[in-house]
């Protein structure tokens, strides 16, 4: 039964619901409906049946033989209770019959009631015949002194009657009610899901080729409006990363393809003009250069591309940022010193966060790096370490030919570099550094502040959350 009804869609399955719902309501209003008007009937034939008691016994009298008679005297001039449906009987108390007048033969009848047994007001239905169904009403009275129990009758039929109809009509109009009501469902249902088969078919029809197409959204407040909404914002990010996928991807290939082309060419010469052994030791030299080249920039591409694929988190331990600092210090030390820079670490010794040592140390061995690149020569590179505000601030600050501010976000980009020729010339990278320290950092929990305007030297600031500190460690060096 289950698998059945999962089976159906979803507008059949409202439209069930909302039969059953309509049919369960009627059954209610119906019972309501049926109560009321029985209660009303039955009331009504009681307040008839006091009047009938109220009209026959001023009309009984006792003759000299000491028998009941009944003499009908209209109180206005008409008969009103008429001798044909006076409908009575006369009991004394010992319950012996005083007086019978019945508008139906007592033959036909199939249970004569018997005496009254009690000498009290009570109101009863009874079966006189088959389908003759009567209210009686018993209440004792007074013939001219004489104690009496006069046993009034009224015939339920019409009530009966009414009732019947409104059980008929019921019965009829319901299966019409809930099958409008099915039906009606069924087309409430089928045009309020009609944005969702748009939907389907357009989702249908995207595909990795066509990811700027978009879901169909004709009402943004509604819920079917906000399911569009939702699913488009994805598939705009979608967007977004099958585009910088492509991206990267092309500059891969481009960089790769350099060093490459530049092999095959030396290679070609060498092989076409390579008679000079001095000749063919340098062009062996050049070749392995490229190689060195093309290793290094696979290495980049593998340590950026494990750090996108591991979702796990970074590995704590407890690092002493002072201590950090120096070491990488002391191995930049005569990079800088070719350059006639100066290397500068200001920290105090006891700040310390837990963090992966190895992941902030790639990040600032690409800045200072970096640093060291785009400064001037003598000029000096300081590395910083304090509390922040929200935790420790690790920052690089060189005097360099700083980053205009719009290619602040940029320079993160994976290949993006500023000025590509005077990079490559420079001795620069591929743009990858930059890129690399990004996802270290926020690997890291972290996140990365360029401070920084054109010839005004740069600042990168790495801020590691406070949770990662524990003040008052400490120092290890
Ligand atoms: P690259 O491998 O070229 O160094 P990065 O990703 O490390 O690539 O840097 C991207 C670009 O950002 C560089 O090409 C350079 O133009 C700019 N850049 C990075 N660090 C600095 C800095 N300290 N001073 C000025 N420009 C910088």
């Amino acid at each position: 039964m289950k698998a059945w009804w999962l089976r159906r869609s979803v507008r059949f399955r409202l439209a069930l619901w909302y039969a059953a719902a309509t049919a369960l309501v009627l059954c209610a209003f119906a019972w309501f409906v049926f109560e009321v008007i029985e209660h009303r009937l039955a009331a009504e034939i009681d307040r008839q049946l006091r009047i009938d008691f109220d009209l026959v016994e001023p009309q009984l009298s006792v003759d000299t033989q000491g028998r009941v008679n009944w003499t009908v005297r209209g109180s206005h001039g008409d008969e009103g209770f008429s001798r044909l449906s006076a409908w009575f009987e006369v009991w004394s108390e010992n319950k012996e019959l005083l007086l019978r007048h019945w508008p139906v033969p007592e033959a036909n009848i199939k249970d004569v009631l018997p005496p009254p047994q009690k000498s009290t007001l009570s109101f009863a239905t009874v079966e006189l015949e088959r389908a003759l169904f009567v209210r009686v009403m018993e209440r004792p009275g007074r013939v001219q002194g004489r104690s009496v129990i006069i046993r009034v009758f009224r015939d339920e039929a019409e009530m009966r009657r009414i009732l019947r109809e409104i059980v008929e009509v019921s019965l009829l109009g319901f299966p019409l009610a809930v099958a409008l009501a099915a039906v009606g469902g069924y087309l409430i249902a089928t045009r309020s899901l009609a944005p969702l088969d748009a939907m389907a078919r357009q989702a249908r029809r995207i595909t990795s080729e066509s990811l700027s197409k978009r879901l169909p959204n004709l009402n943004p407040n509604d819920e079917l409006g906000r399911l569009a909404t939702v699913f488009n914002e994805t598939l705009t990010r979608l967007e977004a990363s099958f585009a910088e996928l492509q991206r990267f991807t092309a500059d891969a290939s481009h960089e790769l393809r350099s060093p490459l082309t530049a092999l095959r060419a030396v290679g070609e010469v060498a092989l076409r003009d390579g008679n000079d052994p001095a000749m063919l030791r340098e062009t062996i030299g050049s070749m392995l250069e490229e190689a060195q080249r093309l290793t290094d920039l696979v290495d980049t591409l593998l340590t950026l591309a494990r750090m996108d694929a591991t979702t796990a988190g970074a590995m704590r331990e407890e690092v002493n940022i002072a201590a950090l600092l120096e070491e990488i210090r002391d191995q930049f030390e005569v990079l800088a010193a070719e350059k006639g820079q100066t290397l500068a670490v200001m920290s105090d010794h006891n700040v310390v966060v837990q963090t992966d040592r190895m992941l902030l140390r790639l990040a600032l061995v690409n800045l200072v790096h970096n640093a060291i690149q785009h400064s001037p020569s003598h000029s000096k590179i300081s590395l910083a370490a304090a509390r922040g505000a929200s935790g420790v601030d690790v920052s690089v600050s060189d005097s360099g030919h700083g980053i205009a501010p719009e290619y602040h976000e940029k320079i993160f980009e994976p290949f993006f570099r500023v000025d590509k020729a005077r990079s490559r010339s420079g001795g620069g990278g591929v743009g990858l550094g930059l890129a690399i320290v990004k996802r270290a950092v926020e690997r890291n929990g972290g996140r990365i502040i360029v401070e920084s305007g054109s010839n005004r030297g740069s600042i990168f600031r790495i801020e590691l959350p406070s949770s990662s500190q524990l003040a008052g460690s400490p120092a290890t060096t």
